[in-house]
């Protein structure tokens, strides 16, 4: 009997050791990993360049607290302004985190503007943004709030991708328009480049921030570092978490200075936040990430994968719906029960991850190589295969 919470439903499988794009279990299998911790660890398990940092740094000094100056802190927010639309960064341990900080900010812009009757932020159905009372609120799916209570104010949401609802739903106490580029875990719902175009200039109308959740879709694992680019706008602010730390526990909210000078000594703060082993993590992930050709090599074999995908479909028009896919970050929607499908998968020796919809995901780290897909191909077809028999 497990001594840990139930709130997951957890596969057997343990792993011991990764390498790579490939996870080792407890009983000596091999899996290939296209799950990656659910789009965390874009280098693939065990990078030696990111294990020599993390080493070095344990030998010096893991944690001091936020009231001394930490300069491996300093040089990541640096860099992270360099490449983006942001001028500040706050640093936390996760994403939800980073999603709470950047709703603080917004509401405190406002606050600071003499307009503290704008804080209400307008979200978008099959939204995650976490799972703190403040983000499963932003959320609003009602089977992460049910049973814990009021729903925290302020929210209100309007159906995915649809300006006119967004404009119908703008009040006096609007702030901000919140929302992922791509969903993930309601089954990678990518929204048209016009559409973010069309919130910007909604945003730039009304006077409202908007703030873009790139938990998921952000750095890199579309082919750009950030899923905006795209579109080519700027959010106001921007939450950042799971790929930026490659598996180490890391998130940021970025901000223009136009918001983020709210944030004034007092306002918010983090114990773990920004600490120097954390944040030599993420700069040991940039360097790696900012690469000459990384981006590139994103977006080629994104392609291929696709490609692959595609063929497949065509294989098991019984079993495969639709693909959707930008970059790496890749949905297959499926026919059967998604927890079905990846199941066969698994046991096939191929990990991916369900989300909403009846979509399975696909977010392998961002260095696979072609030999890889060709593989992890493989062992999708083999899943299939033993499914599409199961069926007849
Ligand atoms: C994972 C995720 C979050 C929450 O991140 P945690 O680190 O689990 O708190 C928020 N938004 C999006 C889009 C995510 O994918």
């Amino acid at each position: 009997m497990s001594a840990l919470y139930k709130n997951y439903a957890r596969s057997e499988i343990a792993f011991e050791r990764g390498e790579g794009v490939r996870l080792f279990s407890t009983d000596g299998d091999e899996y290939f990993d296209f799950a990656g911790g659910i789009a965390v660890n874009i280098l693939g398990h065990a990078d030696p360049y990111v294990v020599k940092a993390i080493k070095d740094q344990a030998e010096k000094l893991w944690h001091v607290s936020n009231v001394f100056t930490i300069p491996q802190a300093e040089t990541l927010a640096q860099r992270l302004v360099d490449i983006s639309f942001a001028d500040m960064v706050f640093f936390t341990n996760s994403g939800a985190e980073a999603i709470e900080c950047a709703i603080k900010t917004a509401r405190r812009y406002f606050y600071d503007k003499d307009e503290a009757d704008r804080y209400e932020i307008i979200t978008m159905e099959g939204a995650f943004h976490g799972r703190t009372l403040g983000t499963i609120a932003a959320g609003g799916n009602p089977s992460y709030l049910e049973g814990f209570g009021p729903k925290a104010g302020g929210f209100t949401q309007v159906a995915r991708g649809d300006i006119d609802a967004l404009k119908a739903a703008i009040t006096p106490n609007s702030a901000a328009i919140l929302f992922e580029p791509i969903q993930g875990e309601s089954g990678i719902n990518i929204l048209e480049t016009d559409f973010l175009r069309d919130v910007r200039a909604l945003c730039d109308e009304h006077g409202l921030l908007l703030i873009l959740d790139e938990i998921q879709c952000g750095y890199g694992r579309t082919g750009k570092m950030f899923a905006y680019e795209w579109a080519d706008i700027q959010p106001d602010i921007m939450a950042l978490a799971k790929g930026i730390g490659g598996g180490f526990p890391l998130g940021a909210c970025l901000a223009s200075a136009k918001v983020g000078n709210a944030m004034v000594p007092g306002t918010h703060g983090s114990t773990y936040g920004g600490n120097p082993l954390a944040c030599t993590v993420g700069n040991a992930v940039f360097d790696r990430v900012s690469e000459a050709g990384f981006l590139d090599h994103v977006q080629e074999m994104g392609k291929y994968l696709a490609w692959n995908l595609q063929q497949l479909a065509q294989k098991y028009p019984d079993l495969i719906v639709q693909i959707r896919a930008k970059g790496l970050m890749v949905g297959i929607k499926v026919a059967p029960p998604v927890a079905q499908v990846v199941a066969a998968l698994r046991n096939a020796k191929l990990l991916t991850v369900g989300a909403g919809d009846n979509v399975v995901r696909m977010l392998p780290p961002l260095i696979v190589t072609k030999d890889d897909i060709d593989e992890a191909v493989r062992r999708l077809d083999a899943g299939l295969k033993s499914l599409a028999s199961a069926k007849a």
